[in-house]
């Protein structure tokens, strides 16, 4: 069987051994238990491999915090450390 290499692989790493279903909120300053309903693609300069997702809460502390706490000392526009966000589909 051939393999084959999918550009949403680094999406798709986000999901559980049963295919479908996001493994949780990843926010990192306490346990959230939330189920998941938004991704963010982010990284830093023009690497980015980091998946999160976050329940809509936490999604929007997470674009808050980037803005309030980290833009300020940072030469990078929010452009520079988001690639891609939004609702997870499906
Ligand atoms: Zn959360
Ligand atoms: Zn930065």
């Amino acid at each position: 069987m051939a393999t084959t290499t999918r550009d949403d692989d680094l999406l798709t790493d986000v999901f559980d051994d049963e295919g479908d279903r996001p493994r949780g909120c990843r926010w990192d300053e306490s346990v959230c238990t939330s189920s998941p309903e938004y991704r963010v693609l982010a990284g830093h300069g023009d690497t980015f491999d980091d998946v999160l997702t976050f329940c809509p809460r936490h999604y929007a502390l997470y674009l808050a915090r980037l803005v309030e706490v980290h833009a300020p000392g940072c030469a990078g526009s929010l452009r520079d450390h988001i690639a891609e966000y939004g609702p997870i589909s499906g």
